[in-house]
């Protein structure tokens, strides 16, 4: 599923059940997906059961070109409400991690999820929603093609890098996904239960910004 729909979107793209199927590229490379087609690709998504309860889906917001990539969890109420990723509590505090930590502009970086619809009272995500979702978030880190990955929280990194392996021993560590670097660290949402663990944030974050050849803003 991932890898069929990560191939995404040559004009001649069908969908056939829940996989889309694609016609034999000439030259046999990759065809390079498009976020704005990967969008289209989704349409009203009824690939499982939170489509009967969002109200709106999250795709992913940000620079389609971005050199960094954050991948959360899935949308909250605020996400659900606008549409747009990140941008309750906890996508403030993402927020200033971005500007204020790294000296960025939110609209530098891409921001995506897991899921890209609100699981009721904001559960964790059932294996087979990620499984059905998962393709779609592929697709947008092959069109995006960031330099690395920021996952944000358990369930990000767990499922991008097909572990059980907590948290708290995955971040701080490069790994990687399909050939892009991958920083896993705590989700913002858990800062602001957790304050304490902001210190782990900025030195994971510092990494990642060293990575990038970021320079420490004054
Ligand atoms: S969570 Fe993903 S797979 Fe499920 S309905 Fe929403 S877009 Fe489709």
């Amino acid at each position: 599923m991932r890898d069929l729909i990560a191939q995404v979107l040559r004009d001649e793209a069908l969908w056939v059940g829940r996989f889309l199927i694609l016609g034999q590229p000439s030259d046999c490379s990759e065809p390079v997906p498009d976020l704005a087609a990967i969008r289209k690709a989704m349409g009203e998504c009824e690939r499982c059961g939170l489509c009967r309860t969002r109200k709106n889906i999250v795709f992913g917001q940000g620079n389609a070109r971005a050199e960094l990539m954050f991948v959360g969890e899935a949308p909250g109420a605020v996400e659900d409400e606008t549409g747009r990723p990140f941008v309750g509590p906890a996508g403030n505090l993402l927020t200033d991690i971005i500007e204020k930590g790294m000296g960025l502009k939110r609209d530098e970086v891409y921001i995506a999820n897991i899921l890209k619809c609100r699981p009721p009272g904001n559960r964790d995500p059932e294996p087979e929603e990620v499984e059905q979702c998962i393709g779609f978030l592929d697709a947008q880190i092959r069109a995006v093609a960031p330099k690395i990955i920021v996952a944000l929280g358990r369930i990000a990194a767990q499922n991008l890098l097909e572990t059980a392996t907590p948290i708290s021993r995955l971040r701080g560590v490069f790994h990687e996904y399909k050939g892009v670097a991958l920083m896993p660290t705590f989700h913002p949402s858990y800062l602001l239960q957790n304050p304490s663990k902001k210190r782990d944030v900025w030195e994971d974050i510092q990494k990642v910004m060293e990575y990038l050849h970021i320079p420490r803003p004054h």
